[in-house]
């Protein structure tokens, strides 16, 4: 397709933004961009936010990640692939691999030692500005209570582990957060929970934790209609092109048009922008979590059980244990065993919990390179994007937006590294 270098979208007081997309990266988004002076409509099918179904933006593990740095197409991440495969006990899998041959030779080359480096220099700087985003963003939503800044603990249930993932930590980029060794009340707190011997754990600092993602969720719609936006209920089947401009179509036949088009449909974001013949190579690497409503879990910060890859978070409704990273289709059904696999786990480790817990399962929207799509089209005038958040899309939520909002008002925002052109 013939590019264009377009004059940026700068909002006058009659100018009209469509977010397609309420998760977490499309309502921050909404959000911004109405405040910033557009005359903002929020569009997603279903706006329920504490169900089977629900996007990962509510069925996620709550931890606001600064620590996680560096990309996870990663020469040791293709190193360690085996050892955490799903059959040998581990949290990797692949459904039928042969449909994602194209994403597969994408990653490997995005995992070569300089990609991997200029990918963890551009998420530095990201997530540096991720949590004061955030405590900017709970501020606004009048909820500083949401955010909880408690850090979170990693552990490990035997000495060759701890002494390995120790190692690991103390040489990683971890860029404004920080590590110590879990002092011993807090592990011995964590530790009487417990039906194994834990062997040593390690607590951050300056990383932080959503205290109940179903409220963030109302909290975040209740701030955008406040100041003014518009939520509509709909499926914007497709995106449809009138020279440099976008109109969207929805499901029901209706055409939506705007100065500003903003796509944040997550995993769906593909199918919206291959429409237009622009390639967004996201795959769907689902997770899973179970949640129990009653529990005597303490309110420690969230524990991961880094032996098991396995994340347990205290939230406002309950007990979440997650893990797994399962590429598949956004379509595929989901593998019980995964399921199976997190209740033998909570079982193993003694987890105090009561009653059958609610299971849940969701699509992380990944791009071969692990870092997000956050830009203005090239090619379109009125279209700008913001997905492909991978583990990250709770993290970067807030600073994402802010970054939206400015290079939409035609400010300076530095989103090279992030420009979705990488993969034409
Ligand atoms: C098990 C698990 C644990 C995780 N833990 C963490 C964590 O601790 N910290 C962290 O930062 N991240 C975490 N993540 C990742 C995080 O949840 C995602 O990166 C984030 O949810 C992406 O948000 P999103 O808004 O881009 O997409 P989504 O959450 O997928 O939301 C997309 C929205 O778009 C809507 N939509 C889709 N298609 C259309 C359409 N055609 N028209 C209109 N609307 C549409 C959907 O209904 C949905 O509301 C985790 C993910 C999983 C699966």
């Amino acid at each position: 397709m013939r590019r264009f270098h377009n004059a940026p979208p700068v909002p006058s007081s009659s100018s009209t933004a469509l977010v397609i997309g309420g998760g977490v990266i499309g309502r921050a988004c909404a959000l911004a961009l109405q405040r910033g002076g557009w005359r903002t409509t929020l569009v997603d099918p279903e706006f329920a936010v504490d169900a089977a179904g629900m996007p990962p933006s509510w069925g996620n593990a709550g931890h606001i990640a600064t620590e996680q740095v560096e990309p996870l197409a990663s020469p040791a991440m293709l190193r360690s692939a085996p050892r955490r495969w799903h059959g040998f006990g581990g949290a990797l899998d692949f459904r039928q691999p042969w449909r994602h041959a194209g994403w597969i030779a994408s990653y490997l080359r995005a995992c070569s030692p300089s990609r991997f480096e200029a990918g963890r220099s551009a998420l530095r700087g990201l997530l540096a500005e991720s949590l004061p985003a955030w405590r900017r963003l709970a501020q606004a939503l009048d909820a500083p209570e949401l955010l909880k800044e408690q850090g979170h603990w990693v552990c490990w249930e035997s000495e060759p582990g701890a002494r390995r993932g120790r190692a690991v930590w103390r040489g990683a980029d971890i860029g404004t957060a920080s590590c110590t060794d879990l002092p011993d009340d807090q592990l011995t707190a964590l530790q009487t929970r417990l039906a194994v011997p834990l062997a040593g754990g390690i607590a951050f600092e300056n990383t932080a934790q959503i205290a109940d993602l179903p409220t963030l969720a109302l909290r975040l719609a209740a701030a955008f209609e406040r100041a003014g936006g518009r939520p509509h209920r709909a499926r914007v089947q497709t995106l449809m092109r009138d020279g440099r401009r976008v109109h969207a179509v929805t499901e029901a036949g209706e055409r939506l048009d705007a100065d500003l088009i903003l796509v944040c449909a997550g995993v769906r974001s593909r199918a919206l922008m291959a429409a237009l013949g622009l390639r967004a190579p996201l795959i769907a690497e689902r997770g899973y979590h179970l949640q129990w409503a009653a529990h005597d879990w303490p309110a420690l910060p969230p524990v991961v059980f880094e032996d098991r890859s396995m994340i347990v978070t205290r939230f406002a409704g309950g007990l979440r244990a997650a893990s797994f990273v399962e590429y598949a289709g956004p379509d595929t059904p989901a593998d019980p065993r995964k399921w199976a696999r997190l209740q033998q786990h909570a079982a193993e480790l003694g987890l105090p919990v009561q009653g059958a817990p609610r299971p849940w399962f969701g699509a992380r929207p990944t791009l071969p390179d692990y870092l997000p799509a956050l830009g203005r089209s090239a090619c379109f005038d009125n279209l700008a994007y913001a997905f492909g958040h991978q583990h990250l899309g709770l993290t970067l939520a807030a600073v994402s937006a802010e970054l939206i909002a400015e290079l939409c008002a035609g400010r300076a925002a530095n989103l090279a590294p992030f420009d979705l052109d990488r993969f034409a």
